[in-house]
């Protein structure tokens, strides 16, 4: 069930919104070479206690960490640790704040180090595809708008999109309703109205679409071991168009 959301639940979500984006961007900007993927899961929970909200990823469905971080091959839902980051690499951050109730969601992808030219077409590209994603959410469109824009634009930039996981409806609950995939036509699916909430997450892997998991139940990987980007906003969709609530 879709559950539209009010002016005023909407105002308590851009909230949770501008907390997780503040986080999201303080751990980014503490991205370093040589720091362990512990500590910057460290800085993101700090940050969220700090502003006075919770943690969302925390516990959730047994996750171990506040922020998921996923480095080169890795997707999704890397379990911080004692990895080390190396100048080269490219690390994945997606947090969740929840904040009187209601919940933030964001994702993006970081260079350690310098930026190799290839890895800053695949997370540029990346976040163009999301941006040109949420501006198809609008009402009286189709879902369908919102995952063609995202699967064109990768596409024509010879990337791969994830099939297995999806964009989703985003409120009180971290995942409600609708799952918001990635690759779809353009005219079909859920007709979009005002109110909704969703948060939409191109999962774009450099090479061939295919994935695995680690047996860790978690760590989701290109099968191929290529890089993967992923970048991600919750988003409402408003009489006048799309809104951005992960925006500082
Ligand atoms: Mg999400």
């Amino acid at each position: 069930m879709i559950i539209l959301k009010t002016t005023r639940e909407l105002s308590l979500m851009r909230d949770a919104g501008r907390i997780a984006a503040e986080a999201l961007l303080r751990t980014g900007e503490a991205v370093k070479p040589g720091m362990t993927t512990q500590e910057l899961n460290q800085v993101a929970h700090d940050f969220i206690i700090k502003a006075g909200a919770v943690p969302t990823f925390l516990h959730y469905n047994g996750f171990p960490a506040s922020a998921c971080i996923s480095v080169n091959d890795e997707v999704i839902h890397g379990i911080p640790g004692k990895r080390v980051l190396r100048d080269g690499d490219i690390v994945s951050i997606d947090l969740g704040a929840t904040y009187r109730g209601y919940v933030g969601d964001t994702a993006a992808t970081f260079a350690v180090g310098a930026f190799s030219e290839e890895d800053e077409r695949l997370c540029r590209v990346t976040r163009e595809s999301l941006h040109l994603g949420i501006a198809a959410a609008v009402p009286d469109g189709r879902l369908g708008d919102v995952s063609a824009a995202v699967q064109k634009h990768c596409e024509e930039n010879g990337y791969s999109l994830v099939r297995e996981y999806t964009g989703h409806g985003v409120g009180k609950d971290l995942h409600e309703d609708p799952s918001v995939p990635n690759v779809g036509t353009q005219g079909r699916g859920l007709w979009l109205r005002a109110g909704m909430t969703i948060a939409i997450e191109p999962m774009v892997n450099a090479g061939k679409a295919a994935i695995r998991v680690l047996p860790d139940g978690w760590t989701v990987l290109t099968a191929d071991k290529q890089k993967s980007a992923h970048f991600e906003h919750t988003i409402a969709i408003t009489p006048n168009g799309p809104v951005i609530m992960t925006s500082v």
